[in-house]
């Protein structure tokens, strides 16, 4: 298979894709050839304004100069370093830059860091941890794990287990005894709020239910996303993240955020953790961690979850988990080059300066045919539009489609138009957006 009309396009057959329809793809792809700044140039040469921020990871803008410098100069200084046994400064001095922003209150941070190579071994391994703490503590018994209705976790075994969503799990065998919260969408009662919506913090008491059904001794932990964002942007309603937290105290049922999309300024501060100002046990990161240019996550615990692993004897190995790339020193690299400029550009804050100005662009959508509702929070923004009698999905595809050919890359699930810019974007760009997104779906009609 080919694309005739541009030569320079390779065979398509054997690149089995992600997450993707490969036959429908293939007979009419879209490449992306170049990126710099808020624009991809397709591989026909279009311009094309990110709307995405890739997947939802390139929060400093493309082509970034400074991080492609330490890339090069570590990759010709130490290429690589087994991560067992052996260490390499590079990735001790990212975890201590890490550890000095990492999510909580000052004087209170989850500021020790696991490293890992995407988001879905952040959850996983997010989890191993949570198992391992319970049993250090004398807590054996707690091995299940809580996730959500309509979270997206990854794909590992651990995360499609917490997951919510059903074509991720059906096919595969699932961690013994995950069980799940129910969602937080509740379009009768909070449809177009900017912000976090005023109804819903009950839904936090879903875990009480959990646990007069399980027994807390059996719960490991619970993890949410605190703003879901691949199941289409949903915002956690007024005070039920405080709820969670408090159940999860009460019952010694360690809390874990998962802020794979929310980490590293998506709303208007670091992390999401310190921008509803609850403080989980464990954050789960990846995507911003290096600008989406090198493969990373990282997960950060607090003192009490990493100490009480540190426990038994000294030349026993504390946790028995870890990957070759585990702070590969490249994407340290990579990462410690990030922090740079997101602290020499104010990003990690920056959302919180535009956020008026992208929720008001955003709801002016409002009553545009077909629009069910828009949700915003910091710079994300979902637009949930009617779905088609019989093709659910579909008018969501269509409206994406129709606008990478217009030259705006956002991204859809089911019936739902998620933007997440990067956080370099002007204000007149985020008009722009959501002017497009807007002339498309009455196009798609
Ligand atoms: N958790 C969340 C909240 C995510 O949004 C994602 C990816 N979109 C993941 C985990 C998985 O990350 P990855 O694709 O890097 O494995």
């Amino acid at each position: 298979m080919n694309v005739h009309d541009r030569p320079n396009t390779p065979l398509l057959d054997s690149y089995w894709m992600p997450f993707t329809a490969n036959r429908q793809f293939k007979a009419a792809p879209r490449m992306l050839a170049a990126a710099d700044g808020m624009y991809y140039t397709s591989d026909d040469g279009r311009q094309v304004l990110d709307g995405t921020a890739g997947l939802w990871c390139v929060n400093a803008g493309h082509g970034r100069r400074g991080i492609a410098a330490a890339v090069e100069r570590q990759l010709s200084t130490l290429d690589f370093a087994p991560s067992f046994q052996m260490g390499h400064p590079i990735a001790f001095e990212f975890a201590e830059r890490l550890a000095a922003i990492a999510p909580g209150p000052e004087g209170n941070r989850l500021d020790r860091v696991f490293f890992t190579g995407s988001g879905s071994e952040s959850v996983d391994t997010a989890l191993k941890i949570a198992i391992a703490y319970q049993r250090a503590i004398g807590q054996g018994t707690r091995t299940r794990v809580i996730g959500r209705e309509r979270g997206y976790h990854g794909v590992g075994f651990g995360g499609i287990s917490v997951g919510g969503l059903v074509n991720n799990r059906r096919v595969f065998p699932l961690l013994p005894g995950a069980d799940h919260l129910r969602h937080t969408h509740d379009l009768a009662r909070n449809a177009f709020v900017k912000g976090q919506p005023q109804h819903g913090a009950e839904l936090a008491d879903d875990l009480e239910r959990l646990v007069a059904l399980h027994g807390a001794e059996t719960i490991a932990a619970c993890i949410v996303e605190p703003v879901a964002g691949s199941t289409g942007v949903l915002v956690p309603p007024q005070g039920y993240l405080q709820r969670l937290r408090d159940i999860c105290t009460k019952h010694g049922i360690l809390l874990i955020f998962d802020e794979v999309i929310t980490g590293f300024g998506r709303l208007g501060a670091p992390f999401a953790t310190d921008w509803f100002g609850v403080v989980p046990d464990i954050v789960t990161t990846a995507k911003g961690l290096t600008n989406g240019t090198i493969p990373m996550g990282a997960v950060f615990s607090s003192r009490t979850v990493h100490d009480a692993l540190m426990h038994g004897p000294e030349a026993q190995i504390e946790l028995f988990h870890g990957y070759t790339y585990s702070g590969h020193p490249v994407a340290c690299a990579a990462g410690i080059a990030t922090l740079d400029i997101y602290a020499d550009e104010g990003l990690l804050t920056r959302a919180s300066e535009l956020s008026d100005h992208f929720a008001n662009a955003m709801h002016a959508l409002k009553g545009t045919e077909n629009v069910v509702d828009i949700r915003t929070i910091g710079l994300v923004a979902g637009i949930e539009l009617a779905s088609l009698d019989g093709a659910p999905g579909k008018r969501a595809y269509d409206v994406f489609v129709d606008c990478f050919e217009k030259g705006l890359l956002i991204r859809v699930t089911g019936d739902i138009i998620a933007l997440s810019p990067p956080l370099i974007v002007s204000e007149e760009e985020i008009s722009t957006m959501a002017d497009m997104v807007g002339d498309a779906i009455r196009r798609v009609g």
